[in-house]
């Protein structure tokens, strides 16, 4: 039996870990949950799972849910440092990570440090931070729950590390994939959101949309997988069946393949390395018919290329375009912006920065204020 932490339970990535669970009774139990705001849905989550801790950023939910607890044993921690401390307690083994955003960070280098397993979804940990994050945790301590770094993962089981050529990454290519590139400033948050084959949250859609999500996973594969920017490479395949693949120095490429479903691989995160039956919806391929694949086209999604540069250039620059982009991805959804704003607004904003090629953490998360206070200057 394991006890898991949620971090971010009432998200996409969250819910879905919380219906592996469900289906995993006497596997795993569930000791943690966390939000940031939506205290009644994590409150319906607590009376479900009975976990003994709780963590609410926002203090006023949190008194809320206090309240609504008063004479139960759960322990609430809310605030800021609130991730931090509750992956800290000492019966946690595994850490899911499923908020949004740089917010993930603290948190993960915590459970890192404790010993603790780290199932990542938060991408934005590695994009910020990799290198310290990797150089503290020892061999599979960190578990992908992101679908392309699941399916690297599990590809390059077929073989030894210095056999592997390069990983090919798919992407689906987001709502515009064929749509028009001088239209692409008019597209409107509503139409950004609509996500051809993934169900997620708004911001990790909106990256889908711009390839902003696709340039954050060439970053998290150089780090998690320690491979050469040369040797990860991008394919569009609007289908979502190839996860992604890893081709060897004999020519052959290792695909993991399935219906899109986060599920699978938040289960084979909590339950490597072993496998445990999952209820998904089975490949069909003949019903599927055909699998087409399309050379990304960086000049109309340019954040593609600011991909490559941060994770050629390393040091803050990875802390530096995550920042810029949680902050141009708000202004976006609030109307603020246009869509193709989103992507030039970043590379100003990486391009002017004062780069640091080895930097300690608190560089990392300095250049991270530094590029929300310069993005939100071009807004003004
Ligand atoms: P959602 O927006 O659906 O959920 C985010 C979660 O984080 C919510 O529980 C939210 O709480 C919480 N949260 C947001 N801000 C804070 C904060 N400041 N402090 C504490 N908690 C916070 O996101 P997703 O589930 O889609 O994505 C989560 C992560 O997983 C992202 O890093 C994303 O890139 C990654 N990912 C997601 C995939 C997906 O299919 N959704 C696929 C692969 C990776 P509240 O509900 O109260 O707002
Ligand atoms: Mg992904």
């Amino acid at each position: 039996m394991k006890n898991i932490v949620v971090l971010g339970s009432t998200g996409s990535i969250g819910k879905n870990t919380l219906e592996v669970a469900r289906n995993l009774k006497d596997k795993f139990r569930v000791i943690g949950l966390s939000s940031n705001s939506r205290w009644e849905l994590l409150a319906d989550q607590v009376e479900e799972f009975k976990p003994r801790y709780v963590a609410l950023n926002d203090c006023q939910f949190a008194e809320k849910l206090k309240y609504r607890f008063q004479n139960n044993q759960l322990k609430i921690l809310m605030g800021g440092n609130c991730l931090k401390e509750i992956v800290l307690h000492p019966e946690v083994d595994i850490v899911v990570s499923a908020v949004v955003g740089a917010v993930g960070l603290p948190a993960a280098i915590a459970t890192i440090e404790q010993g603790k397993t780290l199932a990542l979804a938060n991408k934005e940990s590695l994009v910020m931070a990799g290198h310290i994050v990797m150089s503290l945790a020892r061999k599979d301590q960190i578990l992908p729950v992101d679908s392309e770094h699941s399916a690297i993962f599990q590809s390059l089981h077929s073989g030894k590390p210095a056999e592997v050529k390069r990983v090919i990454i798919t992407a689906s290519g987001g709502p515009f994939y064929d749509y028009p590139a001088d239209k692409l400033s008019d597209v409107k948050p509503a139409q950004a959101l609509k996500h051809p084959t993934w169900q997620m949250g708004q911001k990790i859609t909106i990256d889908s949309a711009t390839l902003m999500n696709k340039a954050l996973e060439i970053i998290e594969a150089k780090w998690l997988f320690d491979l050469k920017v040369e040797q990860i490479d991008v394919v569009i395949h609007p289908q979502s069946i190839i996860h992604s693949m890893v081709e060897f120095c004999d020519g052959s490429v290792i695909a993991q393949m399935g219906m899109p479903d986060m599920k699978v691989p938040i289960q084979y995160a909590l339950t490597y390395p072993e496998r445990s039956p999952l209820c998904v919806r089975p490949l069909d391929l003949s019903s599927i018919g055909s699998l087409t694949f399309k050379k990304p086209d960086m000049e109309k999604f340019p954040a593609l290329r600011l991909g490559y540069q941060a994770a050629r250039e390393g040091g803050t620059m990875g802390a530096t375009l995550n920042a810029a982009n949680e902050v141009a991805v708000q202004a976006f959804l609030n109307g603020q912006i246009q869509f193709t704003e989103i992507t030039s607004y970043v590379e100003k904003v990486i391009n002017n920065h004062h780069f640091i090629k080895n930097p300690c953490l608190e560089d990392i998360l300095a250049a991270d204020v530094w590029a929300r206070q310069e993005i939100k200057k071009c807004l003004m």
